[in-house]
């Protein structure tokens, strides 16, 4: 089949023409589709800003990068593809204006289902279904993700067009005459009356693309620069003179996922967080900023014996790749750390260690001229006058304002935002740098019931402390024993005196009572107040939401693997993009939670 046929259906590229964000929907992926239309947009003087191709690909599809498809296009994709591992992945292409977003898994149906967009054209390819096989519900789907006017061409074996015509036209299709292609059906989303309980998300309505985003940490650098890199200008504001000077200016942080028994809402968060991040920061390490990150892989030393073997069992389940996570013996970790382990593990031959205020004097680097950075400006109090947010001083005096804000200022965010019940909490942590010590034989970063991270000529840094609720920012010297003995507990050989640590930090983790972020658009808690009986079965989609307000938060002790992740998911969701992780995965982070519990409870406690 050649490029322009494979568009034709579509009506490519005239409907994307001129047009900000255009969506197309590929329920299996198919190499030749996406290179086709990535080309034909390459072609076209007056294509989209930004194209989107999200598809559906089972595991087995990521075996190995596409190889049949010679040319530069297909060469790019190809150093692009992702490691075999289920869940949503975002590649990017020419300058991230051409992004494909890979939804990999095993049941099509439930990664369909898990997808929240709006879509201009879907590409369906049923030619493998039988009679057995009931359309209306792959119609249902495709109607809930449909914009207005979305064209869909289904392949489909000519006994198949009857039921599917029929379960079109029940979800809202016009369904065309189509003489020309026998196996196909062509459709048109024109529905007649309403089909769906939620609208598809839309772009934020603004005239302006212009943004504040309060807090110059790890969350507000990475949402500063994703916005920036979507051509909107930034006004960044912190009360310190320089950014990465809280939470995010310890010396090193380490990165990994979680890996569990099960897949669960953690591990594959996680997993989401840590592959966007390695994208992102080799980006940004392309581009010539030096991240300081270690290149030799994390060890993670297991809690009990028992834990190492079910960990181990799973990861053979999982049937994980070695490029993402291996089982350890306590031999094998041995040698890997260079010094003696108390037990197996697992190690992640991506994970590492990173200066998270490398990460972002790079992130903002990299927004230079879209990023406007207002420093020793503390923010008082909010307000929205209709059109747009206001931020102000203690004095009253307004600093910024703009249709878009976004609150990414840890523990003060829910103050701002004036959010119910408390939903967040301090935890604080105090790190040891260890000087000449026996752990300079440390090989790799090492985590288990604590961490120690080799620094070269600056030490070997070593934590932390978690203690919930202390507002202290005093060094102690019982904070650095506790340090020590929690590392002494993971490699047993060691001995460590408090004359060996060289210097100390105290800084803060801003944490949930669920220890999820809370990342994505915050609720109008006083119009769900009002409206409390009728919200008492709600669902996410069905609260009322600040005009333009969003949070990202309390990121605990993951900043490095949750930044860059909630970065692209609140800049997804101010365009009107596909989001880039399941819909359960972002309700699960969603700033609403509490509240939406808090209804369903009837536990909406007085004004
Ligand atoms: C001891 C310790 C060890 C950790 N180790 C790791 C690790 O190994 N790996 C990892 O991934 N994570 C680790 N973390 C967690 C990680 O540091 C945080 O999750 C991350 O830095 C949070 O980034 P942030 O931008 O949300 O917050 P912060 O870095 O705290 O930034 C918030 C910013 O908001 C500004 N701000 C607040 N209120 C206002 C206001 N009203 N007006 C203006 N500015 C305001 C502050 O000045 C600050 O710059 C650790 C944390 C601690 C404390």
């Amino acid at each position: 089949m050649t490029e322009s046929s494979l568009l034709e259906p579509h009506d490519l590229p005239a409907r994307w023409r001129h047009k900000r964000v255009f969506t197309l929907v590929d329920t299996r992926f198919t190499t030749s589709f996406f290179l086709a239309a990535w080309q034909s947009w390459r072609d076209d003087d007056a294509r989209c800003e930004r194209l989107h191709v999200v598809a559906i690909a089972p595991l087995d599809a990521l075996d190995e990068a596409p190889s049949n498809h010679a040319s530069p296009l297909a060469d790019e994709l190809a150093r692009a593809w992702p490691m075999r591992v289920p869940g949503m992945h975002r590649l990017e292409f020419d300058a991230g204006r051409v992004v494909l977003t890979l939804a990999v898994g095993d049941d099509a149906h439930a990664l369909i289902s898990s997808l929240w967009l709006r879509a201009d054209a879907f590409r369906v390819d049923m030619t493998d279904a039988d009679r057995t096989d009931d359309p209306r519900r792959l119609c249902k789907a495709l109607a809930r993700l449909a914009g207005d006017g979305a064209l869909v061409r289904i392949r489909a074996r000519e006994p198949m067009h009857a039921p599917l015509r029929r379960a079109l036209e029940a979800s809202g299709f016009e369904v065309t005459a189509n003489a020309a292609a026998p196996d196909a059906l062509s459709a048109r989303f024109a529905p007649r009356w309403r089909v769906r309980r939620h609208e598809p998300p839309l772009a934020c309505d603004t005239r302006t693309r212009e943004a504040i985003v309060i807090g110059a940490g790890l969350a507000g650098c990475a949402v500063s620069s994703r916005l920036a890199a979507r051509g909107w200008r930034v006004t960044l504001i912190d009360r310190h003179a320089l950014p990465a000077r809280d939470a995010s200016g310890n010396p090193a942080g380490v990165f990994h996922p979680i890996v569990w028994r099960d897949d669960s809402v953690a591990a594959r968060l996680t997993r989401a967080g840590f592959l966007d991040a390695l994208h992102r920061w080799r980006a940004l390490e392309a581009a010539g900023h030096d991240l300081h990150r270690s290149d030799a892989g994390l060890l993670q030393i297991a809690d009990t014996p028992e834990d190492a073997d079910a960990l181990a069992a799973a990861i053979a389940r999982f049937d994980y790749p070695h490029g993402y996570v291996q089982p350890m013996t306590r031999a094998e970790a041995s040698a890997m750390a260079g010094i003696a382990v108390a037990r197996g593990g697992w190690f992640f031959p991506h994970g590492g260690a990173i200066s998270p205020a490398a990460v972002c004097a790079a992130q903002l680097a990299a927004g230079a001229g879209r990023i406007a950075t207002r420093m020793n400006t503390e923010v008082a109090r909010i307000a929205h006058d209709g059109h747009v947010w206001q931020t102000f001083d203690a004095h009253g005096n307004e600093i910024a304002s703009a249709p878009v804000m976004v609150l990414a200022n840890a523990h003060d965010a829910a103050r701002l935002a004036g959010l119910y019940g408390q939903p967040t909490r301090i935890v604080r942590g105090q790190l040891s740098v260890l000087g000449a010590s026996a752990l300079d034989a440390l090989r790799v970063p090492v985590i288990g019931e604590g961490y120690a991270v080799p620094m070269g000529a600056r030490g070997t840094l070593i934590g932390a402390t978690y203690d919930i609720d202390d507002s202290s920012s005093e060094i102690r010297d019982a904070g650095h024993v506790e340090n020590m003995e929690r590392l002494e507990g993971m490699l047993p050989g060691l001995s460590l005196t408090p004359g060996e640590v060289r210097q100390g930090r105290v800084a803060f983790r801003c944490v949930t009572s669920d220890r999820m972020p809370m990342i994505g658009q915050l609720a109008d808690e006083s119009a769900a107040r009002r409206d409390a009986h009728r919200l008492s079965g709600a669902w996410p989609l069905d609260l009322p939401r600040m005009p333009g307000l969003f949070g990202a938060f309390a990121f605990g002790s993951r900043g490095l693997i949750w930044a860059t992740l909630a970065a692209e998911l609140i800049a997804s969701k101010i365009e009107g993009e596909p989001w880039p992780i399941e819909r359960d995965l972002a309700e699960s982070i969603d700033p609403a939670r509490f509240l939406l519990r808090a209804l369903r409870h009837a536990d909406f406690g007085p004004a």
